[in-house]
C-alpha cells in the first residue's frame, strides 16, 4: 500500500473516532492525528438520540453505549416560578420508527473510549496523539498534512483525503479558507455537576428544561464516574462577571437558591464555563478536504444536537468515502455529502437549538404564554407529540438527508 493510500482524520473526538470506525470496518485504511494526549473528560455531550443509536447499530457501537448509559425515555418542561410541569414528552411514541425509542445519557468521553477500544483491534487503523495539525497542502491526487509535536518538531503525512473532525476552532477549516458564518450568544453557559438526586427530591425526569426569562436552566442525569448516577445543571451567565466570580461556590449556590433551594448545600463536583455559538461552515467540502462534526457546525447544547448531528455527518461521509475508495463512485459523490448535510444542519440543528433556547428564556410575557401553550398542546396531542419527537430526536433529519440526491 502506498503511503498516501489512506484517509487522514484530524481529531479524535466522538465524530473523528466513529467515522474512523465506519471506514476501517469497510477495509479503508485510516490515519488519525490528535493534538491531545488523552480524551478530555470535561462535561460536554451526554444525550445520544434515537437516530444516532440507529446509526451506531451499523458500526456495532449501540449495545456498549446503551449498556453504560442512563436511559431517558421522557423529558419535561417546567416553569421556574411555580415548578409546574407544563409539557412532558415520551420517546416510547417513536415505537416503530426506530430500533431505540428513547434517548440515552452517556458522557461523550465514554462514547469516544468505546470507539477507540473497537478501533484498537483493527490492522488498518493508526492513531498518533500529541500531533497537532499545523499545515495542509492539496495536490492533484493526495493531501499532505503537517503536524507539530510538543518538542516543536514537524512531521509530514500523506493521504488520499482529509476529514476534519478537529472541533469548532478547526485548524483544517480555517486553512481551507472556509467561512464559518453565524453568531455568538451574549451570555455564557455554566455547567455544574453534583451527586444530588433530583429525581428523589422533586420527581425530575432524566432530561428537564426549566423556563424563565432570566433564570432558565436545565437538569440532566448522567451515569457519572462510577455509573451510579450524577446530575448536571446548566445555567445562563447573563452578567459580565469575571470568570472567577462565576466559577465560585457563591455564584452557583445563588443559582441553586433560585431554581432548586433544596439542593443549595450539595457538593459541586464539577463546573465549567462555555461561550456558545451558532455557526455553519459555508461548505463541507473543499477538494480533498471534508468537514464533519463541530468543525462544520456548532450550536448551543439545548436539545443535545451537536454531537448527534456530527456523528450523522461522519457516518454519511464514511459511506461515500467507501464507495469512492472502492471505485464504485466518483469524487462528485462528496458534493452530495455537502448537499445532504449542510442545509439540514441549518434546518434542524440550528433552527431547533435556537428555538429551544428562545422558548426557555422567552422574555415577552405574551410571547412566552403562546410558546408555552403551544408546547403544552403539542405534548397533549398524540400526533403532534410524535411529530415533535421525530424532529427533536433527529430521525427526520437523517431521513430527509438520505432523500437528497
Ligand atoms: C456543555 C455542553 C453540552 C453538550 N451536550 C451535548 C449533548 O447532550 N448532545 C450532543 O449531541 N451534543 C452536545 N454538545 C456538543 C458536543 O460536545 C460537540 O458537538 C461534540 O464534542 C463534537 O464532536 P467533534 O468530534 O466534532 O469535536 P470535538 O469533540 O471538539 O473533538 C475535536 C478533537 O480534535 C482535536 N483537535 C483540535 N484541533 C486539532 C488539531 N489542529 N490537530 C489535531 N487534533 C486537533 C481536539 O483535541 C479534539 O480531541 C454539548 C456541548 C457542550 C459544550
Amino acid at each position: 500500500m502506498a503511503e498516501q493510500d489512506r484517509i487522514i482524520i484530524v481529531g479524535a473526538g466522538p465524530v473523528g473516532c466513529i467515522t474512523a470506525l465506519a471506514l476501517v470496518q469497510k477495509g479503508v485504511p485510516v490515519l488519525q492525528l490528535e493534538a491531545l494526549a488523552e480524551t478530555p473528560t470535561a462535561h460536554r455531550a451526554a444525550t445520544t438520540h434515537a437516530s444516532t443509536l440507529d446509526l451506531l447499530d451499523g458500526v456495532g457501537m449501540s449495545a456498549p453505549v446503551i449498556e453504560q448509559s442512563v436511559i431517558a425515555r421522557h423529558f419535561q418542561y417546567r416553569y421556574r416560578e411555580t415548578n409546574e410541569v407544563f409539557a412532558e414528552f415520551d420517546f416510547a411514541r417513536l415505537e416503530g420508527e426506530t430500533n431505540h425509542p428513547y434517548a440515552v445519557q452517556l458522557e461523550q468521553h465514554k462514547t469516544v473510549a468505546i470507539a477507540l477500544e473497537m478501533l484498537s483491534a483493527h490492522p488498518h487503523y493508526t492513531l498518533h496523539r500529541l500531533h497537532e495539525a499545523v499545515g495542509i497542502e492539496q495536490t492533484v491526487d493526495h493531501v499532505k498534512l503537517t503536524t507539530q509535536t510538543p518538542d516543536g518538531s514537524q512531521h509530514d503525512w500523506h493521504g488520499r483525503y482529509v476529514i476534519a473532525c478537529d472541533g469548532g476552532r478547526s485548524f483544517v477549516r480555517k486553512s481551507q479558507g472556509i467561512d464559518f458564518p453565524g453568531f455568538t450568544w451574549e451570555e455564557r453557559f455554566m455547567i455544574v455537576a453534583t451527586l444530588f438526586d433530583f429525581e428523589k427530591a422533586d420527581n425530575y425526569r432524566y432530561r428537564n428544561y426549566i423556563a424563565d426569562p432570566d433564570r432558565w436552566c436545565s437538569v440532566f442525569k448522567i451515569p457519572g464516574p462510577d455509573g451510579k448516577g450524577m446530575w448536571r445543571n446548566l445555567f445562563p451567565v447573563t452578567e459580565n462577571d469575571p470568570e472567577d466570580v462565576v466559577m465560585s461556590d457563591n455564584w452557583i449556590r445563588a443559582r441553586y437558591d433560585e431554581c432548586f433551594p433544596y439542593a443549595r448545600d450539595t457538593e459541586i463536583v464539577h463546573r465549567n464555563l462555555y461561550t456558545v455559538h451558532q455557526r455553519v461552515a459555508a461548505s463541507f467540502r473543499k477538494g480533498r478536504v471534508m468537514l464533519a462534526g463541530d468543525s462544520a457546525h456548532i450550536n448551543n447544547p439545548l436539545g443535545g444536537m451537536g454531537m448527534n448531528s456530527g456523528i450523522a455527518d461522519g457516518l454519511n461521509l464514511a459511506e461515500k468515502m467507501v464507495a469512492v475508495w472502492r471505485g464504485e463512485a466518483g469524487e462528485e459523490l462528496f458534493d452530495r455529502y455537502d448537499r445532504q448535510r449542510r442545509p439540514l444542519a441549518q434546518k434542524y440543528v440550528q433552527a431547533q437549538s435556537i428555538q429551544n433556547k428562545e422558548t426557555l428564556q422567552a422574555k415577552d410575557a405574551a410571547k412566552a404564554t403562546v410558546r408555552f401553550e403551544e408546547l403544552r398542546k403539542t405534548a397533549e396531542d398524540p400526533k403532534r407529540h410524535k411529530a415533535f419527537l421525530m424532529n427533536s430526536s433527529l430521525i427526520n433529519m437523517v431521513r430527509e438527508a438520505a432523500a437528497i440526491d
